[in-house]
């Protein structure tokens, strides 16, 4: 076992993987993050958590934009913020526009949300969105952007674009959540982490130090091989998701009434599937329950992220599953 891997770390990481997560985060953003900005969480949806619960009071309102992951408005919740829901359409690559978010902020509002690529859409957002946002916050100078870049690195045939790169000016008030479990296949070891001002890095270390304590150790130590080791598996991962995906999108549109933006980013195709619904299925639950119990593939309703008639499947998985799963769905669906 590596030296110090049976022992309690400081809460928020050790000197290694703060150090590993700083380096990381700044060549990606062209930050100037050091050690002292960073906290290691127990995967970044515990990041998430914490950073909202140490960032907002009881009212705050937290901008999302939709369809988004089902986690971003129940932790803003239960951290007793009020999330605010802004709608992004398919037809444009889900993007966003200034005039909905400048609506949507108001004197309440403490932060915006950004997910790029963005789970379940898998869209990325382009130089526009980003430039939308960072307008909204040049206007509004106590706003907070979180992005929580966790599928930064699995982006296809488009440019992945930091905020804090496309508008250094605002990058102060950009604070950034990352980890280890999509880009290298870490899911269970647990390992994410948040990177900003370091009041608020010490407010979540005051919050993660009467709960957690520290993430595991030998988890933390597994999370600086993966950000210092290596790097052929990322691009080798990358090839093959992107092999997936078109061969996803490419049977999602050979079955009839399906429509699909193509995912640009993360591991999900978010197949439109409205034609299908309001026969014998009446949502997109029971669409769930049909392709499963006649198809026996699992597909996530899009209700679940605030886009019915959608539903999310992801290509986290073989192409020998990919290849059969689609063409069951189509075989369920034929038969409504
Ligand atoms: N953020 C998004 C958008 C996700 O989809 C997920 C996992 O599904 C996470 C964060 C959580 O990542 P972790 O497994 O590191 O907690």
């Amino acid at each position: 076992m590596k030296k110090g891997c049976g022992k309690y770390t400081p809460v928020s990481g050790t000197a290694e993987l703060r150090a590993a997560a700083a380096a990381e985060l700044n060549a990606a953003h062209g930050t100037k993050h050091a050690a002292e900005n960073i906290i290691v969480s127990v995967g970044a949806k515990h990041s998430l958590f914490n950073l909202f619960m140490a960032l907002l009071d009881d009212g705050d309102e937290v901008v999302i934009p939709s369809p988004c992951w089902v986690s971003y408005p129940e932790i803003v919740a239960m951290a007793g913020g009020k999330p605010v829901l802004v709608d992004t359409v398919p037809d444009d690559g889900y993007q966003l526009h200034y005039e909905p978010l400048a609506r949507a902020v108001t004197k309440k509002t403490r932060v915006i949300v950004l997910n790029s690529p963005c789970n379940p859409t898998g869209a990325v957002y382009d130089m526009n969105s980003m430039q939308a946002v960072a307008r909204v916050m040049r206007e509004n100078p106590e706003l907070l952007v979180v992005t929580d870049d966790i599928y930064r690195r699995l982006v296809y045939d488009m440019a992945w674009l930091s905020l804090c790169k496309v508008a250094p000016d605002v990058a102060e008030r950009v604070i950034l959540v990352d980890g280890v479990s999509k880009t290298y296949a870490m899911t269970g070891w647990r390992i994410g982490f948040t990177a900003g001002p370091v009041a608020l890095v010490k407010a979540m270390d005051t919050l993660q130090g009467q709960s957690t304590t520290n993430p595991a150790a030998v988890a933390q130590a597994a999370a600086v091989a993966a950000l210092t080791g290596p790097q052929e598996s990322v691009a080798a991962m990358h090839a093959e998701f992107d092999k997936r995906r078109r061969a996803m999108v490419d049977g999602l549109r050979a079955i009839p009434k399906v429509k699909l933006h193509e995912p640009r980013g993360a591991f999900y195709c978010f197949p439109d599937l409205r034609a299908y619904v309001g026969g014998k299925c009446k949502d997109d639950l029971a669409l769930a329950e049909h392709i499963l119990e006649k198809g026996r593939v699992a597909v996530v309703p899009g209700s679940g992220f605030f886009a019915p008639g959608f539903v999310r499947l992801s290509y986290a998985t073989s192409m020998a599953n990919v290849q059969e799963g689609v063409k069951r769905i189509g075989e369920a669906l034929a038969q409504l």
